[in-house]
């Protein structure tokens, strides 16, 4: 219990949240109800020519500048910053992917005031996190932030996002199977504090879409619904906790590997998707809980990568990739930490699951 306060000081949720096909023609009142009349647009010059210009007409009367993103550095969100300077600025607005989510996060937290997060597609759980992926020196790190205050997530826009991100999405949502199996491990092993509630919040999604991977089609919005509520829920578990636990595990220190070496051309999604077919056979293996099979399935079923080659990467990469997801974050302990796997038994994890 001695660590709860200091958890408790981070602990904030998104106080409005709404999945809908019309999610987006609530902006004015989610606003309102926060009565922010001062905002800053935040988003990317792509997402704009289809869907954040939308956004900026229907707040004209409050908007009082719109930023464009081009790349995630610390110095960025200080340029725009210094741009702001004195402006009365109450609220953030981010409209697009991940990149801009992020940025608008960090913007917001630096500026003291709240977030509002629509996302225009759902390619991870950053919609609704209290974390943000940021560059330094070329390498990838995690910044915290405050959680947005209010998610928007609409899904016709989502839907008409490429397909390949809300494939991604998929991967992101289902590798909380291995991260939390990844904490229990810690709870068992470690006497880790562990939540039952923040591991049902990340599983229960996860496993509904597992099951329901036969009949799945992402493009369908009901069915898309299911995987964006996923998403928000893993971000809020991570707000819930005070930490990445409940839907960052092995699988996730095996991508950030992978970023961290540039190798590969995957996105964040389609990386952990491979990295937790890895752990779930080695947690089936030694423990004998788990399905790797299923999960490479479900993944194939909706035409996420698979393979090695399918992310334009080689055997000795992924090895290597995996060695180095050992060296990663010890503290936070998974299976590679509890199983220590040799460069032997890696590759006979990739040849058994077909990944090369
Ligand atoms: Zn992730």
């Amino acid at each position: 219990m001695r660590k709860l306060v200091s958890h408790l000081k981070n602990v904030g949720f998104p106080r409005i949240v709404e999945v809908s096909e019309n999610a987006r023609k609530k902006i004015r009142n989610v606003l309102e109800a926060m009565e922010c009349s001062s905002v800053v647009l935040v988003t990317g010059k792509n997402v704009y020519q289809t869907t954040a210009n939308k956004v900026e007409k229907r707040l004209e009367d409050v908007i009082t500048r719109t930023i464009f993103v081009s790349s995630l550095r610390m110095e960025e969100v200080r340029d725009v910053e210094f741009e702001i300077g004195f402006e009365e600025v109450d609220s953030i607005v981010g409209v697009g992917g991940g990149k801009v989510l992020d940025f608008g996060k960090v913007l917001a937290t630096e500026l003291n005031v709240p977030f509002i997060s629509m996302p225009s597609t759902a390619s991870h759980d950053g919609i609704a996190s209290p974390i943000a992926s940021f560059k330094e020196g070329g390498k990838p790190i995690s910044i915290s932030t405050d959680p947005p205050a209010a998610v928007l997530a609409d899904i016709t826009i989502i839907r008409n996002s490429p397909i390949r991100l809300i494939r991604a999405g998929y991967g992101d949502l289902i590798s909380n199977v291995t991260a939390v199996k990844d904490w229990k491990l810690g709870k068992d092993v470690k006497d880790e504090e562990y939540n039952e509630v923040a591991a049902s919040m990340a599983l229960m999604p996860a496993n509904l879409l597992l099951v329901e991977a036969e009949r799945l089609d992402l493009k369908t919005p009901s069915h898309l619904e299911l995987l964006v509520k996923g998403l928000i829920l893993s971000g809020v578990t991570i707000s819930l906790v005070g930490s990445s636990r409940p839907v960052s595990g092995a699988e996730h220190k095996f991508s950030h590997a992978l970023d961290y070496l540039g190798y590969g051309e995957g996105l964040h999604g389609e990386q952990v998707a491979i990295g937790t077919i890895i752990m779930e056979y080695f947690h089936e293996k030694a423990y004998g809980v788990g399905d790797w099979e299923l999960i490479k399935r479900s993944l194939e079923k909706i035409h996420s990568p698979t393979t090695a080659k399918e992310l334009s990467l080689t055997k000795e990469q992924i090895i290597e990739a995996l060695e180095y997801a050992k060296k990663i974050r010890r503290k936070r302990y998974t299976i590679l930490e509890d199983l220590n796997p040799t460069k032997d038994d890696f590759e006979i994890a990739l040849e058994k699951t077909g990944i090369v």
